[in-house]
């Protein structure tokens, strides 16, 4: 944002969205609240809430702990991975320390066997995650499986967790993704009144917070943002061309792509991954026969590149493209994610053929060595964006 407007979460933590995170975990848990960590956008929060505890994200997103990792996973490993790892490794993961059970799905193959390699830590549940969304049996089994899940966090904390509760916590979601969808609404106005870092501090503290804190904090955006557009107050420049992001989640170390993106006179104006908008997509089914089929059934509807096919992230897209109408789209892939990767080529035909749309992709991992070389490439997509 422009020097002198105020932040959109004025607390002293703006742009500092892990810090903030954190803080908000260790005093929901010095007020004696279990905290469960979970590693993936298919975690049922609903039923972490509904037994009043507190989900902590543990995908980690920092150089810092890939050397450490990389003693014992091999190199050509995707780095979200390698940190996540590489943090427990050397035992400095703040939320996993505050985290006294884990939470992992079959989703990616190193995800999945980096798993093993932790799975004596911290009492763990891995979750068959079905990667043909679209047949019955996906529905079934994913149900059986978030059903099982119920059992084990009653079995690990010695509390039940009643079926009132998660179709409470069901209503609470839709809640709360209405009111964040009515921030990312701002972001598709053109000029847009906020930024990529004011999006990506909400939506990280969005998933570790309850509905009930974070009403009073997104209705107070949506207020200040009501100001700036009356204001006139908008981010970057007037005509600047909107990017919108896909791909792997992105955080940490690996917004350099963010940076250098709006270092080269573009706005971000959406974020289609599991640290953007993708959290809040979609509302729950509410007052079913089974509250745990209606979770399954968003869960499933998740476009993440392990569902194969992944139509979704087409229709999805589709729809992100109408309502933040971005001149370019720019997949992010971390390296040796195998699956965005090869989606990638899908992605690109989709964009370019049917939307018309200027597309690039960007394999990067969470060093500073291939900066200058996306900000060339970066700086050559939005040379082809006409002037406004
Ligand atoms: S991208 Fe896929 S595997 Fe990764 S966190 Fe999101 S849903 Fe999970
Ligand atoms: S970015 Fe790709 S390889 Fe890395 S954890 Fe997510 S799905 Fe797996």
């Amino acid at each position: 944002m422009k020097a002198g407007v105020e932040p959109l979460v004025n607390d002293g933590f703006a742009g500092e969205a892990t810090k903030r995170t954190l803080g908000y975990l260790q005093k929901q848990r010095e007020k004696g609240k279990n905290i469960v960590g979970i590693y993936c956008g298919y975690a049922p929060l609903e039923v972490i809430r509904a037994m009043g505890a507190a989900p902590a994200v543990l995908c980690a997103f920092a150089n810092k702990t890939i050397e450490a990792a990389e003693m014992v996973l091999p190199a050509n490993l995707c780095p979200l991975i390698k940190s996540s790892y590489g943090f427990l490794k050397t035992d400095t993961c703040p939320f996993f320390a505050i985290s006294e059970a884990v939470i992992a799905e079959t989703t990616c193959d190193g995800k999945k066997k980096m798993f093993e390699l932790i799975s004596d830590l911290k009492p763990m549940y891995v979750m068959d995650l079905p990667q043909l969304p679209d047949e019955k049996e996906a529905l079934d089994n994913w149900t059986v499986m978030i059903k099982k899940l119920k059992g084990f966090l009653e079995t690990t904390f010695n509390r039940k967790i009643d079926d009132k509760e998660v179709e409470k916590e069901i209503k609470e979601t839709n809640i709360k993704n209405k009111l964040m969808n009515k921030i990312f609404d701002f972001a598709a106005l053109t000029p847009t009144p906020v930024s990529w870092l004011e999006l990506y501090d909400l939506t990280y503290l969005g998933q570790a917070a309850t509905t009930k804190d974070m009403i009073a904090l997104l209705n107070a955006c949506v207020a200040k943002l009501e100001q700036r557009v009356a204001d006139g107050v908008y981010h970057g420049e007037k005509d600047s061309p909107r990017v919108l992001v896909t791909g792997c989640p992105v955080g940490g170390d690996a917004t350099k792509v963010f940076k250098i993106i709006e270092e080269a006179g573009g706005v971000v104006v959406a974020l289609d991954s599991c640290t953007g908008m993708k959290a809040y997509s979609g509302m729950i089914s509410e007052n079913t026969s089974d509250p745990y089929a209606a979770l399954s059934r968003r869960y499933l509807d998740l476009p993440c590149s392990c569902m194969t096919p992944n139509n979704r992230r087409l229709a999805e897209l589709d729809k992100m493209i109408k309502r933040f109408k971005p001149d370019v789209v720019i997949d992010v892939v971390l390296h040796a994610c195998h699956s965005y990767n090869v989606e990638s080529h899908k992605i690109k035909e989709h964009v370019t053929n049917k939307h018309q749309k200027p597309f690039l992709k960007i394999e990067t991992d969470y060093s500073q060595s291939d900066v200058e070389q996306i900000r060339t490439r970066v700086e050559a997509l939005l040379e082809t964006v006409p002037k406004k």
